[in-house]
């Protein structure tokens, strides 16, 4: 880091395009009173109580916000149930006969809950769970496929206040190990299998690896997904127990919701490991619910009407607050799909949004890259009409994706909200109001009403606008994670000690241009420093995505003797394009032309693939780790061990 600089980071994009919701999506939207934001920011207390007011409460708080630098607490003394919120508050009226959930298993078969399905059904499962021997404060561990029995297992666990730690059914049985032993869970609930691509994941299989290692686990509950025509297992008595069985085990009845404080830890989930050692992130009650509530209302505009679909996997935050807990906690209709997007063919999200009418979409820039990659045909052959409004979450969106999701699956008219956040945060932090914000692509746009982000530099001054600096939150938020599970010191360390300990560092790169957007730069890990001129990634890779031959690009920074860094980048060509000489000579000169010549990569990679995380995002840090000739660091969140050595062998080729 150079201090000289200030640590500030230069912005070389220039991206002036402006998109305004119509007057109809405005007038109907949840929100559409630009004055919340001055409402939030003189009393941000006040506006948080006031919404945490439209929940249910057993018992009301004492104190709003009782603030220790850096630790928290929100609504103390007040006492709920997340359960009870997501599901018993909406069977009492109409909604007792509306779709909770519209799940679709890859090979085409469905089920559907309504709030009433899913109040017996989580009800059962917490009995269940009960009578396995979980209390409240046990740890449960969930390592299922996107079934039903997920959200089931998730909303019993919340029940009966058994935090519980969901693992991405794409983990290997030594990372689930890991977040099993690392959360000491006593119980785990998992499947004889699931469908991914055609092929069955098997995770009961797995899970009898993981438990091995993990001294803790006393039982295992199994749900029958495949069936053992399918994909036989074995089954260890006195461990393992069929769901199915478990489950009638008892009288089925109703489950008393424990009355939970609202700092009762509700669960712990490990983050992507995008930049390192996954971190387990400790969320609690009364917080992170209004934050998962209140965001679902306002930024993706949940009503009773809607169908909404979040593409994410349960396995990451973004599944947990926006598939599961603000969607049911709004009394919307939530849909889960169990497979991959290409299965059985390349258009099966648009065959999904089609056939269920879907018209609120939150995805990721991974997908729609991966999209634009495959070609508009797949999107053509259906209609897409119901869609009103799109979201995105994951990663920054290149301006020139943002356009392409807007034109091909939001018909050029529907507002496209791109939301910052982090599974540190709980619930979005920045991103736009689709009824209020005048969005402009490629910009995460304003804060979310009641949240004082700020841009700094390296001494965390404020940086003026225009300028790129660390991204840092100044005051606590209702759905901030509380601590790295067993580990306050590493979430000190990670999060509170860049400044002074009532920042939070984000461990992001942003600039706010001249109309206070902001506009997310990349990690700061990965920012690179060419000529004495510190660079974010997401600039350069956008400029690369602009061009008509790229679908998607990851740059890195790589020693050289003049500049201290030199520009290499990886990119993936769209379609059919053939990767030559002659277009990396031209892809060189449309980034110097777009955001001049500094930025000039000066190697360019063609590859198939970029290495990603399980949850999708680049992973930067393995391809410096390539390029520097190092051992590579932590890859047990890699998804294909075998991109990462195609890029070595391809790299270690051009080497001279
Ligand atoms: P790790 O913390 O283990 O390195 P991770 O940061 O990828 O993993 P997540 O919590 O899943 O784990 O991801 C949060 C990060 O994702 C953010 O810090 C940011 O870098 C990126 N991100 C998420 N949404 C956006 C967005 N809309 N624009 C830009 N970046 C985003
Ligand atoms: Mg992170």
């Amino acid at each position: 880091m150079s201090e000289e600089q200030g640590g500030t980071i230069e912005g070389l994009l220039n991206e002036t395009r402006t998109y305004e919701p119509s007057a109809s999506f405005t007038s109907a939207a949840n929100i559409n009173d630009p004055d919340v934001y001055r409402r939030a920011s003189e009393d941000p207390e006040g506006f948080w109580a006031e919404i945490a007011g439209e929940l249910d409460w057993y018992e009301k708080w004492n104190t709003v916000m009782d603030w220790n630098p850096p630790w928290v607490k929100w609504f103390d003394g007040g006492k709920l149930n997340v359960s009870y919120n997501c599901v018993d508050r909406h069977i009492k009226g109409w909604r007792r006969t509306k779709a909770a959930i519209i799940w679709e298993g890859e090979p085409g078969d469905e089920r559907i809950l309504t709030y009433q399905d899913l109040y017996r059904e989580v009800n059962q499962a917490a009995n269940m769970l009960k009578r396995l021997g979980v209390e409240k404060g046990d740890r449960v561990a969930i390592y299922l496929p996107m079934i039903p029995e997920l959200p089931i297992t998730m909303l019993a666990c919340a029940r009966i206040g058994a935090p519980h730690s969901v693992v991405f059914g794409g983990f290997s049985p030594d990372s689930l190990a890991d977040r099993i032993n690392d959360c000491g869970a006593k119980v785990v609930v998992t499947s004889d299998g699931g469908y991914r691509r055609g092929s069955v994941v098997p995770l009961k299989d797995n899970a009898d690896r993981a438990v091995e290692n993990t001294p803790n686990v006393e039982k295992m509950v199994v749900v029958q997904r495949l069936g053992r025509h399918v994909h036989p297992v074995r089954m260890r008595t006195g461990r393992d127990v069929w769901w199915h069985d478990a489950i009638q085990a008892g009288n089925g009845g109703y489950c008393e919701p424990e009355q939970l404080d609202s700092e009762h830890p509700l669960y712990i989930l490990y983050t992507s490991g995008t930049t390192g050692k996954p971190k387990g992130l400790l969320h609690t009650t009364g917080g992170y619910l209004v934050g998962a509530y209140l965001t679902s209302k306002w930024v993706l505009d949940l009503k009773d009407e809607d169908i909404y679909w979040c593409t994410a996997d349960i396995g990451w935050v973004t599944g947990h607050s926006y598939i599961v807990y603000g969607p049911l906690a709004n009394g919307a209709t939530t849909v889960m799909y169990e497979g991959a997007p290409d299965y059985p063919d390349k258009d099966r999200f648009w065959d999904i949004v089609e056939r269920r009418a879907v018209t609120v979409l939150y995805s990721a820039p991974t997908a729609i890259r991966g999209f634009m990659r495959w070609g508009a045909e797949h999107v053509e052959r259906h209609d897409l009409s119901s869609i009103r409004l799109l979201g995105t979450v994951g990663e920054p969106i290149n301006p020139e994706a943002w356009i392409w999701y807007r034109e091909h699956i939001g018909r050029n008219e529907t507002p496209v909200v791109d939301t910052w956040w982090q599974t540190e945060t709980g619930a979005v932090m920045i991103g736009g109001l689709p009824g209020i914000t005048t969005m402009k692509p490629g910009s995460a746009s304003h804060p979310f009403p009641g949240i004082e982000p700020d841009v700094v530099d390296a001494q965390g001054e404020s940086v003026p606008l225009g300028q790129g600096g660390f991204l840092i939150i100044r005051k606590p938020w209702p759905a901030i994670s509380r601590t790295v599970w067993g580990d306050d010191e590493r979430y000190v360390e990670q999060y509170f000690s860049k400044f002074t300990p009532d920042i939070y560092f984000t461990g992001d790169g942003a600039r706010r241009d001249e109309d206070g957007y902001y506009w997310l730069m990349g990690r700061v890990d990965d920012v690179l420093n060419i000529a004495g001129h510190r660079l974010g990634t997401m600039e350069l890779e956008s400029a690369l995505v602009s061009h008509p031959s790229v679908a998607e690009a990851a740059v890195i920074g790589v020693s050289h003797d003049l500049k201290g860094q030199a520009v290499a980048a990886f990119v993936t060509p769209r379609g059919n394009v053939e990767p030559t000489w002659d277009l990396a000579e031209e892809l060189r000169q449309h980034v110097a032309d777009k955001i001049g010549p500094i930025a000039r990569p000066d190697r360019i990679y063609f590859t198939a693939e970029l290495p990603k995380t399980r949850s999708a995002k680049i992973m930067r840090r393995l391809l410096r780790d390539v390029a520097e000739g190092r051992v590579v660091g932590d890859t047990t969140t890699l998804t294909d061990p075998s991109v990462l050595e195609d890029i070595k062998k391809q790299y270690e080729g051009t080497e001279e």
